[in-house]
């Protein structure tokens, strides 16, 4: 089992801070992401607009500001996981951590920080008939691999950015995509929408819904599409197809362990320590005292620092809770 100070869960906004401030205390940590990308709630919710409240820099595109928290987060060589979605939370007999991630791998730590904020973020389903079935063998939710889309007739569910996203990723070993949007309007960069169409490949259809996922019984051979003007019904031939139409949160919660919580958040003490000792929390998770916190950037973290400067006392007692001012670094 790999072993490590510290597990920081989440890689949002104030996980990933919370990396960087671990690296600049000397602390040996693991941060695990659930999704495939770091950022949290600014990639999944708000990538393309202008986040204009971060301390010192008067406007920044979200899809920026998630780069640079993940650049500044790795300055230090911290470990960062994607995919790993920390499913328990067990005490070993010597008094340390047990993460496990994805029902399986485990990794041993000192202690832990809760960076996990409104939740597990999930891909959103269609909700349509077939949908369930084909799971994994023609309805993907994500591009980890190009494999299953080698010349292939691909669906991409989702005219935003994620849905172009995965669109150009594939269009190199895909036989053709179709990109079908609910709305009148693609929502995604010019960029994005430039790239897959001067391939040739792409096609857009807009104004329409899915109404059903058809296959053989083993495999997709189609969907239902209605157009949303005139209500029209057709069967559009595809092999496989993405669903890139946004993410929702799921509560999380772990077997083996259980906190104090308040108006669903954890609650912490002034040490951004939650009711198990050892296991901190920081950001949108997290409430300190009984009045609701206001969920911003700045405020997880400036929460990120602090628990991590008592975390690494917690993780050495002799060490002092202030850390150096990182001018005093030397790079
Ligand atoms: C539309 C919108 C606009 C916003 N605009 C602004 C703004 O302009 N300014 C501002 O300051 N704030 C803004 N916010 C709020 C800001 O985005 C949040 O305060 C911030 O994202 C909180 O960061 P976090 O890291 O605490 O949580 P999150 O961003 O929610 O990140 C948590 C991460 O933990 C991961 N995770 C959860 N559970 C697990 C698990 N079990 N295992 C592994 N990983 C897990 C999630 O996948 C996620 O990546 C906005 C929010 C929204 C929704």
């Amino acid at each position: 089992m790999e072993e490590y100070e510290l597990g920081i869960i989440g890689a949002g906004p104030t996980g990933l801070f919370s990396t960087f401030c671990a690296g600049l205390r000397e602390i040996k940590s693991i941060t695990l992401e659930g999704l495939e990308t770091t950022g949290g709630q600014i990639l999944k919710f708000y990538p393309v607009k202008k986040v204009l409240d971060v301390e010192g820099i008067p406007e920044i595109k979200g899809v920026d500001l998630a780069n640079s928290l993940l650049k500044q987060a790795q300055l230090f060589g911290n470990k960062i996981t994607l995919n790993s979605k920390v499913t328990d939370i067990k005490k070993d007999p010597s008094g340390k951590f047990i993460l496990e991630v994805n029902g399986g791998d485990r990794y041993l730590v000192k202690a832990i920080l809760m960076c996990t904020g409104i939740g597990s973020l999930v891909p959103a389903k269609l909700d349509v008939d077939g949908e369930l079935k084909y799971e994994g063998v023609g309805v993907h939710y994500t591009v980890n691999q190009t494999e299953p889309f080698v010349d292939k007739t691909v669906a991409v569910i989702g005219g935003g950015d994620s849905g172009f996203d995965w669109a150009n990723q594939i269009v190199g070993v895909a036989k053709k995509i179709y990109i079908v949007e609910y709305l009148p309007v693609l929502k995604a960069l010019e960029r994005s929408i430039s790239d897959l169409m001067s391939t040739g490949k792409g096609e857009t259809i807009l104004n329409t819904a899915v109404k059903e996922v058809i296959g053989d019984g083993k495999k997709v051979t189609g969907i239902k599409i209605m157009n949303r003007k005139d209500d029209s019904i057709r069967v559009l031939p595809v092999d496989t197809l993405i669903v890139a139409i946004g993410h929702k949160a799921e509560t999380n919660s772990f077997k083996s362990t259980t906190f104090e919580v308040l108006m669903n958040k954890l609650k912490v003490n002034e040490d951004y320590q939650t009711s198990v000792p050892g296991i901190y929390a920081a950001g949108d998770l997290s409430i300190f005292g009984k009045k609701p916190k206001v969920g911003l950037l700045a405020v997880g973290g400036a929460e990120a620092y602090e628990a991590i400067n008592n975390i690494k006392k917690y993780l050495n007692p002799e060490a002092s809770v202030f850390g150096e001012h990182s001018t005093n670094i030397k790079l």
